[in-house]
């Protein structure tokens, strides 16, 4: 089973905010401009998870209505199994998904956000976590979390790949 961040990990939010002058007026108006800021190969690779038979669930922090625009604008709402979206601290959703899924065995926790994972896994020993590096940080945090991070959603795959087989 795969539990997945959206923005930074499948969304280039970071990108897209460089794109709005006038935060946060501007989020509503440049809505159109969303689906432009999935990662090239997020599609990709939510087809290739689909493919393993697993759950996929999206778990995002932020405001409902706003986190809500961007999943449906991106299209991507059909590959999950459920979406969460919280603005609290990710571990009651954790704690609430895990209870949906008691029979799953591997729960992949991918996320960007090294501090936020860190705490989860420290709740939730059990998750096999993975981070994808955000620039927001620098590769020095990520190597200091002592868990596999990767740069791109690409070697995401090859690591789940030769992990599952
Ligand atoms: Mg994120």
């Amino acid at each position: 089973m795969f539990i997945i961040d959206f923005d930074d990990t499948l969304f280039d939010t970071h990108g897209f905010k460089q794109v709005l002058t006038n935060l946060p007026e501007d989020l509503y108006k440049e809505s159109e401009k969303i689906k432009n800021f999935l990662f090239p190969e997020t599609i990709s690779f939510l087809e290739f998870l689909k493919e393993t038979n697993q759950p996929i669930v999206l778990l995002s922090l932020g405001e409902d209505n706003w986190q809500k625009m961007k999943i449906d604008i991106t299209g991507i709402a059909k590959f999950f199994h459920s979406i969460h979206i919280t603005a609290e601290d990710k571990e009651l959703s954790v704690s609430k998904i895990l209870n949906d899924f008691t029979a799953e065995k591997d729960i992949w926790f991918i996320n960007d956000k090294i501090e936020e994972t860190k705490k989860i896994i420290q709740h939730f020993p059990s998750l096999k976590p993975i981070l994808k590096m955000s620039p927001r940080w620098p590769e020095e945090e990520y190597k200091l979390s002592l868990m596999p991070y990767f740069s791109s959603l690409i070697e995401i795959q090859q690591y789940v790949k030769q992990q599952i087989k």
